[in-house]
């Protein structure tokens, strides 16, 4: 039995779900909790949307119908199957560990290539743009239509995972899934519209700061800034206004690696988090974030950290300066 076929049978044969994904969410977390929790619902199934972690949604997605997903843990949660998607950890999803040990079944669904499969059933498909590709298979196996809202949902996680299909991940399934949406009600330029157009001022103004601190190391090749818990406090606004900054530094020319620091403006978050972009397969990000028990993607990893954001810049230019010497 596949994977795929696995995942539909557990889903066929149990009624009520707890929807997690990864703290921090983006598009392709959240449109792929909404595409599931509105075909749980085409089945007749119970779900609860549950997002982990301190910081506000982006607000890039306020325009989404996540009215019922939930901050806080339902009471019953650990009596729930618990079906985790685009999360490449456990702790991740901030379910606690007691909760998913407890719970009658895990399903972990993701793209990850270092997902730690710590689901009971894994579908893990690394080679998919997004978990929101991986989330239509699904729903064909389980007979689920699409509805224009179920192709909406997926259509956020594709476009925002394959940076509006422009990134290395945009296949050709990944074309032919978004044509496929479309004839099921998507309408792209108002998706774009929604997402990328109605740009906070506040946001603006914090990416003026990152980009005016903006630095190159190694004669160009890495480049990295630091927003300030001032900086947020200043503009009013919380680090999920951060995102998108470190597109900008990817963007510049001869730039191998980008990386962004930020302490979030929250009392009991982590001191600092670090977002890292590489330009290539050939240089592996998460193998960097890791050394820090960070994870993610070769070309987009992340950790956490208490060393100051001195500190932190000179640990990630050293490891691609011993790494571009390797290569
Ligand atoms: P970000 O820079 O926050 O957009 O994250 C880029 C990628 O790195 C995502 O795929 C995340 O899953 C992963 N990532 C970021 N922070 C962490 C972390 N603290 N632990 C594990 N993976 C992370
Ligand atoms: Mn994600
Ligand atoms: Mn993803």
């Amino acid at each position: 039995m596949s994977d795929l076929t696995a995942v539909a049978d557990a889903i066929r044969s149990n009624d009520r779900f707890l929807l997690v994904t990864h703290e921090n969410p983006d598009g392709d977390a959240l449109g792929s909790i909404r595409a599931m929790k509105l075909a749980l619902d085409a089945l007749g199934k119970e779900s609860a949307m549950y997002v982990g972690g301190e910081m506000a949604l982006p607000p890039d997605y306020e325009f989404m119908a996540l009215d019922d997903l939930r901050r806080e843990l339902p009471e019953d949660a650990a009596t729930r199957v618990v079906l985790a998607l685009d999360s490449a950890t456990a702790p991740r999803t901030r379910v606690p560990p007691e909760v998913l040990e407890a719970a009658p079944l895990v399903i972990d669904v993701d793209h990850h290539h270092d997902n730690t499969r710590y689901g009971a059933i894994n579908l893990v498909v690394p080679e998919a743009s997004s978990t929101g590709e991986i989330v239509r298979d699904l729903l064909r196996e389980l007979g689920v239509d699409l509805t224009p809202e179920i192709a909406e949902a997926i259509y956020i996680a594709l476009d925002t995972d394959t940076g509006r299909f422009q990134y290395a991940n945009t296949t050709p399934k990944a074309h032919i899934l978004a044509g496929e949406l479309m004839q099921h009600g998507v309408e792209p330029q108002e998706i774009f519209r929604r997402i990328y157009e109605a740009v906070p001022f506040a946001r603006q103004k914090l990416k003026g700061k990152a980009l005016d601190r903006a630095r190159l190391y190694e004669d160009g090749r890495m480049i990295a800034t630091y927003l300030l818990r001032e900086d947020f406090e200043e503009l009013g606004v919380g680090e999920e206004y951060a995102e998108g900054v470190i597109d900008e530094l990817r963007s510049v020319n001869g730039v191998e690696l980008a990386m962004t620091v930020r302490e979030p403006p929250i009392p009991d978050g982590p001191p600092r988090r670090v977002s890292m972009r590489s330009a290539s397969d050939s240089f592996d990000v998460s193998a960097i974030a890791r050394q820090r028990n960070g994870g993610g993607h070769k070309r987009a990893a992340g950790f956490s950290s208490t060393e100051t954001v001195e500190e932190i810049i000179e640990f990630v230019r050293s490891e691609f300066a011993h790494a571009a010497a390797r290569a």
